[in-house]
């Protein structure tokens, strides 16, 4: 803030909030000045706030852009800086009426940029988060058979999930079996597994605000070779990926090693989607892994590696693994067997 001449700056992401003072509500501002920092929130949430939040004075509003100018006028702040990322622009032009003479200036990323880079806090529950994923894929390995139906699976595991200490699903459960496998984001469906197909399985929980994403593709019955083929591909693709990881490595680098596997094999065409993100309080943040990722990898990131191949009325298959960005290289984070499994 110094360096960018801020006076203050107000947090609206509410993960940021969430990431800066611990607040797990999902209605609040928080607002840093030079010396001290305001936690705002409605009366809904002040006694959650009281419990939660670390490092900022607490004030309830009515109307928070009112409230939040208020204070900039009674401190004195005459430069706010904003996420502009995380404003509307309704909210924005309200904002600027309410605060008179007092400048706005936008930012975008900055909070971002931080959270990509996981402090010890962060990794221990995003490891929880996997651990509990890891054994979601027991419980589909069980369930996997020739008439099960992708929503009976899926619903299973949710339960598995919770029981085992989830507070929520990361996304809806992605169960695409057969010709849906060519759907990247097939969610569970009423159709019934038959035998001779893949199913794309993508899941993911949150464990106390963390996310964890892992992917894994079954055959059901015997593998043909074309299976077999497009299997490899993605998993040579996905192991090569994985091996660039470390710090000081392009992004969009770990993206071209997969992508140019995956061309080489003659599926190019078949890979429409980035190899992967960064994974935190939010299942997609930074970084970004894909062919326009202007991101470096960092030690603390925690990402995933996912490229696939997804053919239009045959299916497909995707491969993903959760890995810490370490000091000198990687941990895969995600333990679920990679092999072709055939059930
Ligand atoms: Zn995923
Ligand atoms: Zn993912």
């Amino acid at each position: 803030m110094t360096r960018r001449g801020l006076d203050g700056f107000l947090v609206s992401g509410i993960k940021n909030i969430r990431y800066l003072c611990g607040f797990t509500g999902d209605s609040a501002y928080l607002l840093i000045g030079r010396e001290r920092d305001w936690f705002l929130t409605d009366s809904r949430y002040v006694t959650q706030a009281r419990a939660e939040v670390k490092g900022a004075g607490i004030r309830v509003y009515k109307k928070p852009l009112e409230a939040i100018a208020e204070l900039a006028d009674e401190h004195g702040l005459r430069l706010i800086g904003f996420e502009s990322d995380n404003l509307t622009v309704d909210a924005c032009g309200r904002f600027r009426k309410a605060l008179g003479r007092v400048r706005l200036k936008p930012f975008s990323g900055l909070l971002d940029a931080l959270r990509s880079k996981k402090d010890p806090f962060e990794v221990e529950r995003i490891r929880r988060s996997v651990r509990i994923l890891t054994r979601c894929y027991g419980v589909v390995e069980r369930m996997l058979r020739p008439g099960a139906r992708e929503c009976d699976i899926a619903l299973a595991v949710e339960a598995a999930a919770k029981a085992d200490g989830a507070e929520a699903m990361a996304f809806d459960t992605i169960m695409a079996s057969g010709p849906r496998g060519a759907l990247p984001h097939g969610k569970a469906s009423d159709k019934r597994i038959r035998n001779g197909e893949l199913v794309v399985v993508d899941m993911g929980v949150v464990f106390d605000g963390y996310n964890s994403d892992c992917t894994r593709t079954y055959c059901i019955g015997r593998a043909t070779a074309r299976v077999r083929e497009v299997y490899q591909t993605v998993l040579d693709a996905q192991m090569r990926a994985i091996e660039m990881v470390r710090p000081g490595v392009a992004a969009a680098e770990i993206d071209r090693v997969a992508r140019e596997h995956i061309d080489g094999a003659g599926y190019g065409a078949y890979f429409g989607h980035g190899t992967g993100h960064g994974v935190g309080l939010e299942i997609h943040e930074r970084p970004g892994i894909g062919p326009f990722g202007k991101e470096v990898l960092a030690e603390g990131m925690v990402i995933t590696v996912e490229p696939g191949i997804y053919i239009p009325g045959w299916g497909g298959v995707r491969i993903e693994d959760m890995l810490l960005v370490t000091a000198d290289g990687f941990e895969i984070l995600t333990k679920a067997p990679k092999g072709l499994v055939c059930i």
